[in-house]
């Protein structure tokens, strides 16, 4: 089995949610008392929304990347960035290490096109929503033209993401109106929704939207594990069961 190593703590609530899903998975293909070969760097996130809020992304990338080159010495195999926003600076995180970078947006892009959708809803950061990485790589890896919801929902899904998710609040209310962006996607067109950061599942269980949703962190741990077990690409199996309560 391969090792793992994940750049975590952005937030730590959804590094949990990869450290649970990557080892049952392996408990659920390998049996018995078998568990994922996993490191863990986990940033401390307020430095993380610092530098994300001033812009400075390049700061942001030479950290992320010194975090890969850390893990790559402790023997890691693989590499995952445990977050969609920052994924905006996958290309230098991977230019430092030797070692490939499991990405979160191909991999995502990738099941979204199998499945046969073309158009789906972005639910994310702003960052994600607005910056034009994330929609860059979607169009360029799989073909897809992802929507974004209106400014007032984007300003509600990023608000709910910082204040509430990442700060360890699942709250009802807040479920009821992400299921109503996702209703407003669906008028919009949108004929699939992505959980495209990586503390939504949280909140809302993929399955039970009105349009097919994608989440992006059991797509991303996923892909992980087929990567560490050897497992082709191409024959996707689902992880685990819903993660939303
Ligand atoms: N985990 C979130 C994501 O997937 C947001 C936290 C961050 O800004 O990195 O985008």
């Amino acid at each position: 089995m391969k090792r793992i190593g994940l750049i975590g703590g952005m937030s730590w609530e959804s590094t949990a949610v990869y450290y649970r899903l990557l080892n049952e998975a392996v408990r659920e293909r390998l049996g018995g008392l078998a568990s994922a070969d996993v490191l863990v760097h986990s940033l401390d996130f307020s430095a993380v929304v610092a530098l994300q809020k001033a812009g400075r992304w390049d700061e942001a990338a030479r950290m992320l990347a010194r975090s890969a080159q850390g893990l790559e010495r402790a023997g890691a195999d693989c590499i995952l960035i445990c977050t969609n926003t920052m994924h905006l600076v996958a290309d230098a995180v991977q230019a430092a290490v030797g070692i490939p970078l499991v990405d979160i947006v191909a991999e995502t892009g990738r099941r979204i096109a199998e499945a046969g959708h073309s158009r789906p809803l972005l639910l994310a950061t702003r960052y994600t929503m607005e910056h034009g990485f994330y929609h860059a790589r979607m169009e360029a890896g799989a073909g897809l033209r992802p929507i974004v919801p209106n400014e007032a929902d984007r300003a509600l899904v990023h608000r709910v993401i910082f204040e509430e998710l990442c700060a360890g609040r699942v709250l009802d209310a807040s479920r009821q109106e992400m299921e109503e962006v996702v209703r407003r996607g669906r008028d919009q067109g949108a004929d699939s929704v992505i959980l495209g950061c990586t503390e939504i599942c949280l909140l809302l269980d993929p399955a039970k939207q009105v349009l097919p949703g994608f989440d992006s962190t059991t797509i991303h741990a996923e892909a992980a594990i087929r990567l560490a077990l050897g497992e082709p690409l191409a024959a996707p199996r689902q992880l685990g069961e819903r993660i939303a309560a």
